[in-house]
């Protein structure tokens, strides 16, 4: 939310003018003469339908579909405003537009959908599926974004990826993978406390757990307390993580614990809590505006802690923006049929590796610092470091070659290195 009046009449204005929203569709092809208008549209245009029709892969040789991404949304779950329906989300969804365009070059069209009904929902997703190279859905309210996405990606033969969920979890993987490395412990060891059990929260932790975090060290919360397997009516992703334990509160669950990671609602932990957990703790506090602990809270508390929130003015921020466009870069480049688990878990390997190069000159200048280096503040890349593009992309479009899922592979990695660059 805008901090004060002055940064939130900036954004309207920013919204408004000169054009009102923030993206247009421009002609790619010339459109000059009487010719070039007989090529895009009658007769011209026939030759390629036709082709299309014998063959529909024919439609990523002649149409945009192999570049152009649905931005999908019922407005439902909108960053930290909740449910204020579609046309309220939009403004999320063409900046979501923006950030795939300018970060990977992919285009994209933002769709509100008006329904909250499952089924609805995914039956339009359906019927429009045909227009797009990939999806992704945005904003939708758990837990119909879990069968949401479930079906979708059962259903359709292009890439479907519900950001709020893995976004957030690749993300967050990537600088787990190093803060447990910069504490000088191992993630199939590490005790783990996961406050909120949300779209984000069950995500995160299923990647965790991919990553070798055991299923017994992890305790998670929500906001009736901690889901232990003898509560009454659990969702199926709250029984997934149901503890044994005989414990009831977060103050318990912090007890030394390794890690503590936040999905949920701002200031719910006490310095108290971060005095009793175990040395060099990590605290990635990510519920937004305001984290579960404020920052200069947490760290003046705990010196060798490792801390990381969802905000851009303080280190290690867990933004989103630094897999999605990369993410379906690769995918749409090797025509994947799905983003999977290999793909998901190469970017994370991509992101954390990425973090511990030596950072170019140009990133420390775009973040006004003088010597970013891997360490406790800086776990993960920053969004304007130019060697995401080069990095990531590459790494999830092997991982779909290499799992089987890439309909159109890569033969010459250098040409499409070289291709990433320009
Ligand atoms: P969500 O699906 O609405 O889930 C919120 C979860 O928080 C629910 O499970 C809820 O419990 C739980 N909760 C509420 N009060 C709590 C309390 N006092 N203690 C423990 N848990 C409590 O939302 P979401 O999409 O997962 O997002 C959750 C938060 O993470 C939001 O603040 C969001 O902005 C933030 N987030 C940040 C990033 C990022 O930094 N990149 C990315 C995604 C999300 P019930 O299940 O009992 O309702
Ligand atoms: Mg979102």
């Amino acid at each position: 939310m805008p901090s004060n009046e002055r940064q939130r009449r900036e954004a309207l204005v920013y919204h408004a003018k000169p054009k009102p929203g923030k993206i247009e569709v421009v002609p790619t092809k010339k459109y000059a003469t009487q010719r070039d208008l007989a090529l895009a549209y009658s007769p011209g245009v026939a030759a390629p339908c036709l082709e299309i029709e014998k063959d529909k892969n024919n439609s990523y040789k002649y149409t945009s579909k192999g570049n152009l991404v649905a931005v999908i949304s019922n407005g439902t779950a909108v960053l930290g405003l909740g449910d204020i329906g579609p046309e309220a989300s939009k403004p999320v969804m063409e900046g979501k537009g923006l950030l795939f365009k300018i970060f990977a070059d992919i285009d994209v069209f933002d769709i509100e959908v008006d329904t909250k009904d499952v089924e609805e929902f995914i039956a339009t997703v359906k019927r429009i599926a045909p227009t797009f190279g990939g999806i992704n859905l945005e904003d939708i309210k758990a837990p119909e974004a879990f069968e949401i996405e479930r079906r979708l990606k059962e259903e359709l033969d292009i890439p479907v990826m519900h950001d709020d969920q893995h976004g957030t979890a690749i993300i967050s993987a990537a600088a787990l993978l190093n803060a447990v490395e910069l504490a000088g412990k191992k993630m199939e060891e590490v005790k783990i406390v996961v406050s909120g059990a949300g779209a984000a929260a069950v995500s995160c932790s299923r990647l965790y757990k991919s990553f070798g975090a055991k299923a017994e060290n992890m305790v998670m919360i929500d906001s009736k307390g901690v889901i232990r397997s003898d509560r009454e009516n659990l969702t199926d992703e709250k029984r997934e993580f149901a503890s044994h334990r005989i414990i009831d509160s977060l103050d318990d669950a912090m007890k030394d614990a390794d890690v503590f990671v936040g999905l949920s609602v701002a200031d719910i932990v006490t310095p108290a809590m971060l005095l009793s957990m175990a040395d060099n703790p990590i605290v990635f506090a990510m519920a937004n505006p305001d984290p579960e602990i404020d920052y200069d809270l947490a760290v003046n508390t705990r010196k060798d802690l490792i801390m990381a929130t969802g905000r851009s003015d303080h280190p290690n921020q867990v933004n989103n923006v630094l897999g999605f466009p990369f993410i379906f870069r690769g995918a749409l480049d090797v025509r994947a049929s799905k983003i999977n688990e290999e793909m998901k878990k190469a970017a994370v390997r991509a992101l954390a590796n990425l973090a511990k190069q030596a950072v170019p000159e140009q990133v420390n200048i775009a973040y006004g610092e003088t010597k970013l280096n891997f360490g406790r503040e800086y776990i993960i890349p920053k969004p304007f470091d130019p060697r995401l593009l080069t990095e990531v992309p590459p790494a999830v479009a092997k991982a779909a070659m290499e799992s089987g899922v890439a309909k159109e592979p890569i033969e010459d990695w250098q040409r499409y290195e070289d291709e990433l660059y320009e």
